[in-house]
């Protein structure tokens, strides 16, 4: 498929979750829309992610708007390969139109639409949604001595599995889930350190994605609300999922402070200990996929777009979806996704009025745009 010379009314601008969510709303609602996705196949970041990945929460609460997604063989949390063919069935039955592989370069106001431009053309389109998510902006702290480790360093983003671990020194860094999953696993064949910079906290047994959801959606309204809420860390960080207990028990998940700075065969702390290790695993997060969306000039502190609700607060045309809390309740989440899309398009096909554009326009010192159909 070509970019069209018309513009189309709403452009997605990415096919995983949260884009398939959008489009699920969009569909119902007969909108006319397209999705373009960077991938040569469906699955979002979920195809990239290692193949021991579990969801945090059983398939009845990890499921897109009008499909639930199948219980995997045995029961228990699907796998990072369940939610793959989820999503590639998912696009099928819906028929959501995703354009792939087409990646978005830069988005600009245009002559009253905005210009989409891609590696396949420019597609011009009255509002655009961003649900670019944050797989592909992997983010690692600068330590000093980094650059002269002779080790190996990985990133969560390029974890595949133990096995090239086995038998040697590993350092795992990062007190997340994503930290204790890994730490979890490669601490069944190799001898391995956990370092975090402040003592990882273990979420109760029986409290899982649900729950997170719950408390997301506590925090939002209190929010909306003028209230605090506790905020998620305030029960804890890290889902209990069965390998994650199960290398508690053993005693694998002893925590060290972090080290100050990196040697070239391993990391040192600031009392001068020092520790060899054939390979660091960074488990230290990501930074949501925004690049496309620098022409706008939108992002505010924290390198996030201030958005109200979830449309960009410097750019009427435009929402941002599935990146984070700052954009919906768990919406990175699949069933936060799905909510966050609910509302979202809702709000989207009532359109922003030509006076939130204008304004939008003079806060930014730019020329008012032509009038919206
Ligand atoms: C360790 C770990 C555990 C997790 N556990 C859970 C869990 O239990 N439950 C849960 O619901 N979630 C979980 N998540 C979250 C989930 O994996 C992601 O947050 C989710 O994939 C985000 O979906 P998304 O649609 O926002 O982004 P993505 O899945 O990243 O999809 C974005 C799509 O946009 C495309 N794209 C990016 N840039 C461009 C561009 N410029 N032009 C065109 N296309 C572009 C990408 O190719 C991709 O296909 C977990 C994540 C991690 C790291």
């Amino acid at each position: 498929m070509t970019a069209p010379s018309r513009p189309v009314d709403v452009l997605v601008i990415g096919g995983g979750q949260a884009g398939l969510a959008a489009g699920y709303y969009l569909r119902r609602a007969k909108a006319d829309f397209v999705i373009l996705d960077a991938q040569e196949e469906p699955g979002g970041a979920w195809r990239h992610a290692w193949p021991s990945l579990r969801l945090f929460s059983p398939a009845q609460y990890s499921s897109l708007p009008g499909r639930m997604m199948p219980s995997p063989n045995g029961g228990g949390c699907p796998g990072a390969e369940d939610v793959v063919a989820y999503l590639t069935d998912y696009e099928r039955r819906y028929e959501l139109p995703v354009v792939r592989p087409v990646r978005v370069r830069a988005v600009r106001r245009g002559d009253g639409h905005l210009a989409v431009e891609t590696d396949k053309g420019t597609w011009p389109a009255r509002q655009v949604i961003s649900a670019t998510g944050t797989w592909w902006r992997p983010y690692v702290p600068h330590y000093p001595g980094m650059g002269g480790f002779q080790g190996r360093q990985f990133h969560t983003a390029s974890y595949r599995g133990p096995e090239p671990f086995r038998d040697q020194r590993v350092v795992v860094v990062g007190g997340g889930n994503s930290g204790a999953q890994i730490l979890a696993e490669i601490s069944t064949v190799a001898h391995t350190t956990w370092t975090t910079p402040r003592p990882p906290r273990l979420l109760p047994d029986e409290v899982d994605g649900r729950a997170l959801f719950a408390l997301a959606t506590r925090r939002h309204r209190a929010a909306l609300a003028g209230q605090t809420a506790p905020a998620i860390g305030d029960l804890g960080d890290i889902v209990a999922v069965p390998p994650v207990r199960e290398a508690r028990d053993r005693g694998a998940l002893k925590a060290e402070p972090m080290f100050a700075r990196i040697t070239p065969d391993g990391v040192a702390w600031a009392d001068g200990t020092e520790l060899t290790c054939d390979a660091i695993i960074w488990c230290t997060g990501f930074r949501p996929a925004l690049g496309h969306l620098a022409p706008l000039r939108l992002r505010g502190p924290g390198g996030v777009v201030p958005t109200e609700g979830t449309r960009a607060a410097g750019e009427p045309r435009l929402h941002l979806l599935g990146y984070g809390d700052w954009t919906g309740p768990a919406s990175a989440t699949l069933i936060g996704a799905a909510r966050t899309a609910r509302e979202a398009v809702a709000e989207l096909l009532r359109g922003p009025s030509a006076v939130d554009i204008a304004d939008s326009h003079r806060s930014l010192g730019c020329p008012s745009p032509a009038p919206m159909r």
